[in-house]
């Protein structure tokens, strides 16, 4: 990896934390990554459902087992990854306002066309491939330059997702295709490679639980595809 290059600041996530915990305040820092796991999930739906809002809180999705702490801010994480070039354009909203919220940090993480996580294997290990954080922008976006992930076995095509902001992850989450262009795009290299996947949408354990609304909208743009979603997650 070039670590030299200026818009890929290798920082680790409590730097990250420290920095990033100034731009906003609010709640209360909490040790441990884990917190918004034990977020109550039923807050911001009631807040939707009072009619006050309509942005809608993205549902709290297992993180899995192939987080690694320490990501480079950057926005093209693909580090030459071959695949259907994808570009991310992630909205981070406040459930209770539904106004953006600006310098959160999302991170995201994906395996590759190959069903790959970087950083996971004895032959990973020292990669860090498609994984990368950004801070959003004063509309609430991050954007990432990536590819569209392929799949590995159990699992829906996917890429997860942390929010965090002021001291605290605020979302822990999973991002979603709609099958049928995941079939389009499978059917292109590298991903014909490996054809069969084995489980799409309706039959992931984790997809079932609200992964509908985590879902990605997609359009073309020249040889692959702009992906976008709003997420709406609670400060704290
Ligand atoms: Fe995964």
């Amino acid at each position: 990896m070039d670590e030299t290059r200026v818009d890929e600041t290798r920082i680790s996530r409590r730097d990250s934390l420290l920095k990033l915990g100034g731009l906003l305040a609010g709640g209360v820092a909490v040790g441990g990554w884990k917190v918004a796991d034990s977020l109550s999930a039923g807050e911001g739906p009631e807040a939707v459902a009072s009619g006050l809002v309509s942005c809608v809180l993205a549902p709290e999705q297992t993180e899995g087992p192939f987080f690694i702490e320490d990501q480079k801010v950057r926005r093209n994480i693909t580090e030459g990854r071959p695949g259907v070039p994808l570009t991310a354009r992630l909205t981070i909203v406040d459930v209770s306002t539904c106004r953006a919220i600006r310098g959160a940090a999302v991170d995201i993480w994906h395996c590759d066309a190959g069903g790959v996580y970087s950083g996971t294997t004895s032959a990973t290990e020292d990669d860090r491939f498609l994984r990368g954080i950004q801070r959003t922008d004063a509309k609430g976006l991050a954007v990432f330059r990536t590819i569209y992930p392929g799949w590995y076995t159990g699992r829906t095509v996917h890429i997860h997702v942390l929010v965090h902001i002021g001291g605290n992850v605020v979302h822990t989450g999973q991002l979603y295709f709609p099958d049928s262009l995941t079939d389009a795009v499978y059917r292109r290299s590298p991903y014909n490679r490996r054809p069969n996947r084995n489980t799409r949408n309706a039959a992931d354990s984790i997809y079932r639980n609200g992964g509908k609304r985590s879902t990605l909208r997609l359009r073309k743009s020249s040889s692959g595809y702009v992906a976008s979603i709003t997420m709406g997650v609670q400060r704290s």
